[in-house]
């Protein structure tokens, strides 16, 4: 049989379902399960992503089969519409539209009114009645066709729609405003300068066979799969080039055909701050993108319950099927054609993190979905926008009293942001390169912005509303966004723009400050201040009773925390680090590094004084100053940290980065040191390393120099013996670094041993203490059966792990790096994300091999990877027993955590559903 490539909607039955968004994109997905639940959806077919695929792999050809099938779906379609299509008296028109199956929004093009030419567009006035709806449809149609399918769509920023330039001189020339406005006459005109117009660009005359016109439309939807901006977008999201779009072709409804017709697009909810009301715009007497386009201001949904209540009513029904047929928030579009309600898009929306979060949360309340549900709808990352700063209330009112608002406009994405102006997404992306803070600044953004958006902290756009393209990718990205600041006069020429009634002139580069949470534009930049849920847990100037957004953040980490197997620690290396990871929610230090602590105060000369000792003796002077400081700091930390466990790691990083470097700073230090300059500098290149990285450094300084890790050693247990005393079970968890032979290991701890069994006996006061070590060198992971034998636990230090198994050095790393993760020749940049297949593949054989000989041994990872979501999920499936991160990211590495057991729990479920399926099928 020959392989399904076209699936039909209509009347109530679909061949396809809403959970084949893989073949048929997620358009064609919606509009099948929606045919499918009885809501009303004009009838048509969806042609596979399996054919765009297959016609990119065959030279851009169609399968053989591909006519037939969509010409059987066609009849189908005609059918049920009473009409023929390229029919002369009576014809049926279409809509040719894109859909992946992640939504791609703007990167694909619809093309509307598809099989209207000079005698079809006749039937269409016979049978309405109404000539100038029949040639606005037409008018419509040879632009978007145009544009789409024979691509005059203007490329450069700078260059104009040429449509859009004979539009606007057809207005003038008639002395109107509005599209609506020009008459039928006008519109017959219209047409001709835009034939007129394509047949010059392209040298072809405007296709008039409906069936040239619809193989046009669909060879364009799978043309635009390899157009430059849907490349860029693919990229920015991860989206695989073999995913292929599907095409909907669709019967058309008209929202254009007068007054009591129109179009609109809704979301169930609220998608930038998540509150569970309906949300949307709509137009009286429009056709398709006109909403979002921003030519005319669309109208909120709230004012179709006053403007036609009936279909308010109904649409608003269909609002609560879907939420809860879907349950999840939807992303909607509708059109009414004279007084009747039609469904053309449903999708699960796109929101802010903020409002992902929030509709996770309540719809858990309403009972809508289960907490594992919720937990697996957000991206960790997502926390980010909860801990985002928010501008100081006081500071803004100053502003404002100053006289530096400038303008409102949409609330469309929350946050505080302020920063350069930039007037073009190039430009935006050239500031942020030389490290300046930016806000793009846009009459409306498109896709070609995409990479400046991404490079800005913050767009504002002067067009446009709350579902407008700016909006959509704001939320998407995580971005402030201020939409349809219509005050805003952007002039892109002189690289400035102006705001109605006020003299104030911003340039390009001048600082601007928006707020997305209000929509409130202001000149200059302004300070931001910590977000309600830090206001909370870290500064505490806000009770937990007093922010609804901290209570909806509670919840959500209860749920994580009762579900994750896995502990989270924190890197702290002070006593008020420790503090806010603790309201963060850490179970323990997995990192103190001892040696950020030789920087404080005038520690550093204790340091100096050590490193340049020429014998063990004044070394151990200078350690003897150095070790009540240190004393005092772990005191400081274990008291903080009470009963959770900590770990401290000896000294780690080479000596000469804690020498001075200027003529200066050697002087004063000589001078100290009672020796001469000349003496010190000769010291310092003797201290000279070509590769310091992988030279004398880790546990390599505690085996030259013993009496380094003991003072370190007595330092620690005093301090834990100490705190003891008042009655807290201290957990020091003592760490060696950059292992490689089991042999250096055992050196280190027989030193901690010792000495600790000293403290204790001096003290009168024993305490349990671990001691183990940080697995980064290949070797050691390769070897870590034989260090198991020793070391009571593992670290590892995915950093220099990361480094030593690429064999790059990550300072040096800029130069190519970047290039190589542009190029795909790394999928991520492996000291953001564990590269799992090299790097995670010796933490899987060092965690093995090291429990072979101690059964219980603790393992867990110190690097940045802790806090980075999917190589939190690793750690999981390695089975670690904790990751630790930097305090801000122990929230989302909770809830990264929480959602690998999730995913755990789903994966298992689908290979029960197989083998089961195996099985039945075994039995047949
Ligand atoms: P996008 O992927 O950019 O959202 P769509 O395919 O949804 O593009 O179409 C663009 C606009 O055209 C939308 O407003 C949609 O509702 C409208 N539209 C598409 N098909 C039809 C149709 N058959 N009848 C009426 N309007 C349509
Ligand atoms: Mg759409
Ligand atoms: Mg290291």
């Amino acid at each position: 049989m020959a392989a399904k490539r076209v699936y039909f909607f209509g009347e109530g039955k679909a061949e396809g379902h809403g959970q084949m968004k893989d073949i048929l994109g997620g358009k064609g997905a919606g509009l099948a399960e929606m045919t499918k639940l009885g809501v009303p959806v004009p009838p048509g077919f969806t042609i596979t992503t399996e054919v765009c695929t297959e016609y990119y792999d065959n030279n851009q050809k169609y399968p053989k089969d591909l006519k037939k099938q969509v010409d059987t779906a066609m009849a189908k379609v005609e059918k049920i519409m009473g009409a023929k299509f390229g029919d002369p008296e009576n014809p049926l028109l279409v809509s040719v539209r894109s859909g992946a199956r992640a939504s791609m929004p703007g990167m694909m093009d619809t093309v509307l009114n598809l099989g209207l030419n000079d005698v079809t567009v006749k039937a269409l006035i016979a049978k309405t009645n109404n000539p100038r709806f029949a040639y606005d449809s037409y008018r419509r149609f040879v632009q978007m066709y145009g544009d789409v399918v024979l691509d005059l769509k203007p490329v450069d920023k700078h260059d104009e729609d040429p449509f859009e330039v004979i539009l606007e001189n057809k207005k003038k020339k008639y002395g109107v405003s509005l599209d609506t406005e020009l008459t039928a006459e006008h519109l017959i005109e219209l047409i001709e300068e835009f034939k007129a117009a394509i047949k010059e660009k392209t040298g072809k005359n405007f296709p008039t066979d409906p069936m040239e016109q619809l193989w046009g439309a669909i060879g364009a939807v799978f043309g635009s799969w390899m157009n430059e901006r849907a490349i860029v977008y693919r990229k920015l999201n991860n989206i695989p080039a073999e995913w292929g779009t599907a095409v909907n072709v669709q019967s058309m409804v008209f929202g254009n055909m007068g007054d009591d017709s129109g179009t609109g697009v809704a979301f169930t909810r609220d998608p930038a701050s998540g509150e569970n009301i309906f949300y949307g715009e709509y137009l009286f007497n429009a056709q398709g993108e006109d909403v979002v386009a921003g030519i005319r201001t669309p109208h909120p949904i709230a004012e179709l319950k006053k403007d036609d209540p009936v279909i308010y009513k109904e649409l608003d029904g269909y609002r609560t099927l879907l939420e809860k047929h879907y349950t999840d928030m939807l992303d909607i579009e509708f059109t009414i054609q004279q007084k009747k309600l039609w469904m053309l898009q449903c999708r699960v929306g796109k929101r802010t993190g903020f409002a992902a979060i929030r509709m996770a949360v309540d719809m858990v309340k309403e009972k809508l979905i289960s907490k594992e549900e919720a937990i697996s709808r957000i991206n960790p990352e997502q926390l980010n926008q909860l801990l985002r700063p928010i501008f100081d209330g006081a500071e803004k009112q100053k502003t404002i009293s100053e006289g530096k608002f400038l303008a409102k406009g949409l609330n469309a994405g929350p946050g505080a942001a302020s920063g350069k102006v930039a007037l073009n997404a190039q430009d935006a992306v050239e500031m942020a390169a030389k490290g300046d803070k930016v806000i793009l600044v846009r009459i409306e953004t498109s896709p070609e912005d995409i990479k400046g958006m991404n490079s800005s902290e913050g767009i504002l756009t002067a067009r446009g509303g709350m579902t407008s393209h700016a909006a959509l990718v704001a939320r998407q990205m995580g971005k402030v966004c201020v939409a349809g600041c219509g005050a805003l006069k952007i002039n892109y020429k002189e690289k400035s723009f102006t705001v109605e009634g006020k003299a104030i002139v911003i340039k390009e580069g001048d600082y601007i400050s928006i707020d997305g949470s209000t929509g409130e534009v202001l000149a200059g930049k302004l300070e931001t201040k910590p977000s309600e849920v830090i206001q909370v847990l870290i500064s505490k100037t806000l009770k937990p009773s007093q922010s609804n957004v901290y209570q909806t953040y509670a919840s959500l980490m209860g749920w994580a925390d009762k579900l994750r197997t896995m502990n989270v620690r924190t890197n702290a290396d002070q006593p008020d680090q420790s503090a806010n990871a603790i309201a963060f929610g850490a179970e323990g230090i997995g990192l103190c590094r001892t040696e950020h602590m030789f920087f404080g105060g005038d520690r550093i000369t204790s340091v100096r004084k050590m490193i340049v000792s020429d014998s063990v003796e004044e070394r151990k002077a200078a350690l003897d100053e150095l070790l009540p400081l240190q004393r005092e700091d772990f005191e400081g930390i274990f008291t903080v940290m009470g009963e959770r466990p900590v770990t401290i790691r000896t000294l780690d990083p080479p000596l000469h980065e804690f020498l001075p470097h200027s003529d200066k700073e050697i002087e004063e230090l000589a001078s100290e040191l009672k020796i001469t300059g000349k003496k010190l500098k000769e010291k310092i290149e003797s201290l000279h390393e070509f590769n310091p990285m992988l030279g004398f450094r880790g546990c390599r300084l505690g085996v030259a120099f013993p009496e380094i890790t003991e003072m370190q050693a007595r330092a620690i247990i005093e301090a834990a013996v100490n705190v003891a005393r008042k009655g807290v079970k201290v957990k020091p968890e003592i760490m060696i670094p950059l292992v490689s032979h089991v042999n250096e290991f055992k050196l280190q701890e027989d030193i901690v041993r010792r000495v600790a069994k000293e403290v204790m006996k001096e003290k009168g006061k024993k305490i349990k203490y671990l001691v183990g070590t940080m697995i980064e060198l290949p070797r050691a992971a390769i070897t870590a059966n034989e260090i198991a034998e020793h070391a009571e636990f593992f670290s590892f230090g995915t950093n220099d792990l990361t480094q030593t198994t690429f064999g790059l050095s990550r300072d040096d790393a800029g130069k190519f790096l970047p290039e190589y993760v542009n190029r795909e020749i790394l999928p991520n940049d492996p000291f953001e994300s564990i590269d799992q297949n090299g790097v995670g593949q010796l933490v899987e054989m060092g965690t093995k091999r090291g429990r072979s000989v101690r059964k219980n041994l603790k393992v867990g990872i110190c690097g940045e990877h802790g806090g980075e979501p999917s190589s939190v999920e690793f750690c999981h499936r390695t089975g670690l027993n904790y990751v630790s991160c930097s305090p801000f990211r122990v929230p989302i590495a909770r809830l990264a955590a929480a959602s690998a057991v999730v995913n755990e729990m789903k994966t298992k479920k689908k290979n029960k559903s197989k083998h089961k399926k195996k099985k039945a099928s075994k039995k047949k």
